[in-house]
C-alpha cells in the first residue's frame, strides 16, 4: 500500500477542508470495509485519508418530530439499522435489504454513508493490472469479455452494476441525502445522487471532492404502505446481487387499488434502476397475480443484455414478481 497521511476530523468543516479540491488526492474513511480493500489492491492510492468517525453526532438514528422523517447519520452502521425495531416496522424493505447485505462482521463496521458510496465490484475495475474505462483507460473490457455479472439496463460506455442493496430500498422509499462541503449544504433525492456512465464513466455519484454525506433522510411511509426486498445471488452466505428488487406500494382510499408504486432494481444497472414502466403498470390497479406478472414484464422493458448475462432478464423479472407478491395483503 502506498504511504498516506492520516487526518482524524473533529467536525465536518475540518473534514471537508482536509479533503481539498484535487480529485482523489484525499479520501473519506468511514468503516473502511471497501476503501481499505481498494487501497491494498492499488485500485486507489490517495495521499491522505480523512477519518470521519471522529466527527460527533453523525452516528445518530433520529425521527424528525415535525415531519416524522427518519434521519440516519452517515456513520450509522448497517448492523444498527438492522437491529432497530422501529425501522423494521416502518420500513421493512430497508431492513430486508440490509439483512442480505454482506455478513454480520462487515455490517458491524460498514456505515450507511459508505455503503451508498462503495465502488463497483466489476472484476476488470477491481483488477490492479487493468486500466479500464472507469479507471481512466479507454476500454470497457466487459463489453467483449466476461460480462456475466454486468449491466443489462443503463449500461454504456461502461457496464458496472451498482453494488449496494440498501440503495434500491432507499430510492424506493423516496429517501434523500444531505451533502455538505462545510460552507454549503444541500439535500438531494437519492435517485438523483447516482450518475450513469453515459454522464461520466469515472464516477458513481455527484459528490464533489470536498463534499461528504452527513445524513440520509427517509420520509414517513403513507398509511397502509407495504414494502419488500428480494435479492438473488450466487452464494447465500454473502454476495452482491445478480438481481434484486425493492418495491414500495401504497393503496388508495378504497384500500384495494394502488395509488402509488415504486419499483427499483439492483444488480442490473450502474445505478439503482427505477422501473418506471412497472410502476405505471401497477398504479390504479388492484394487486393481483395478473397485475404483478404484467409489472414484472414491464420492469425489464428496454433491457439490453450483453453476450453472457441474458439470464438476468428472467431473473430480475422473477425478483420483481416475488417482491410484489409479498406486498399483497
Ligand atoms: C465481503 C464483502 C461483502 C459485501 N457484500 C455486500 C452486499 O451484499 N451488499 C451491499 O450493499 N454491500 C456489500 N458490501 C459492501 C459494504 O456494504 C460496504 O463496503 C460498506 O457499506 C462501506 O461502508 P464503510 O463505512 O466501510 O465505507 P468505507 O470503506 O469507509 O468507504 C467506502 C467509500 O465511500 C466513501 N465514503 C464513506 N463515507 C462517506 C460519506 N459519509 N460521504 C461521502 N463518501 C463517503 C469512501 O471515501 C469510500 O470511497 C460488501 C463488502 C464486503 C467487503
Amino acid at each position: 500500500m502506498k504511504p498516506f497521511e492520516y487526518v482524524s476530523a473533529n467536525n465536518v468543516a475540518q473534514a471537508t477542508q482536509a479533503l481539498g479540491t484535487e480529485r482523489d488526492k484525499a479520501k473519506i474513511l468511514a468503516g473502511g470495509t471497501d476503501l481499505l480493500g481498494e487501497m491494498k489492491e492499488y485500485i486507489v492510492s490517495p495521499d491522505r485519508l480523512v477519518n470521519i468517525k471522529t466527527i460527533p453526532n453523525l452516528d445518530k438514528i433520529e425521527t424528525d418530530k415535525k415531519s416524522g422523517a427518519l434521519r440516519l447519520g452517515a456513520l450509522v452502521t448497517l448492523a444498527r439499522i438492522f437491529e432497530d425495531k422501529s425501522i423494521a416496522q416502518r420500513y421493512p424493505v430497508l431492513v430486508q435489504a440490509i439483512a442480505v447485505s454482506a455478513m454480520p462482521q462487515i455490517r458491524n463496521a460498514a456505515t450507511i454513508g459508505g455503503n451508498l458510496c462503495q465502488r463497483p465490484r466489476c472484476w476488470y475495475y477491481r483488477d490492479e493490472r487493468t486500466l479500464c474505462l472507469r479507471k481512466g483507460g479507454d476500454t470497457c473490457y466487459a463489453v467483449a469479455g466476461e460480462n456475466q455479472y454486468h449491466a443489462i439496463l443503463g449500461g454504456g460506455p461502461c457496464y458496472i452494476v451498482h453494488p449496494s442493496d440498501p440503495a434500491p430500498a432507499l430510492v424506493a422509499l423516496g429517501a434523500s441525502v444531505v451533502i455538505t462541503n462545510g460552507a454549503k449544504t444541500r439535500e438531494v433525492p437519492l435517485e438523483k445522487f447516482f450518475v450513469l456512465p453515459a454522464q461520466d464513466p469515472h464516477r458513481e455519484n455527484i459528490l464533489a471532492q470536498n463534499e461528504i454525506i452527513t445524513h440520509v433522510v427517509v420520509p414517513p411511509p403513507a398509511p397502509g404502505t407495504r414494502s419488500a426486498y428480494i435479492k438473488e445471488r450466487e452464494r447465500d452466505s454473502y454476495d452482491w446481487a445478480l438481481a434484486s428488487a425493492a418495491v414500495v406500494v401504497t393503496p388508495g382510499a378504497d384500500k384495494r387499488t394502488i395509488a402509488s408504486a415504486r419499483v427499483v432494481l439492483g444488480g442490473v444497472a450502474p445505478i439503482p434502476w427505477r422501473a418506471a414502466q412497472a410502476e405505471r403498470a401497477l398504479v390504479g390497479q388492484a394487486l393481483s397475480e395478473q397485475t404483478i406478472a404484467k409489472a414484472a414484464q414491464a420492469a425489464l422493458a428496454g433491457a439490453e443484455p450483453l453476450e453472457k448475462n441474458g439470464y438476468k432478464v428472467p431473473l430480475a423479472q422473477a425478483v420483481v414478481r416475488r417482491a410484489l407478491s409479498l406486498t399483497m395483503a
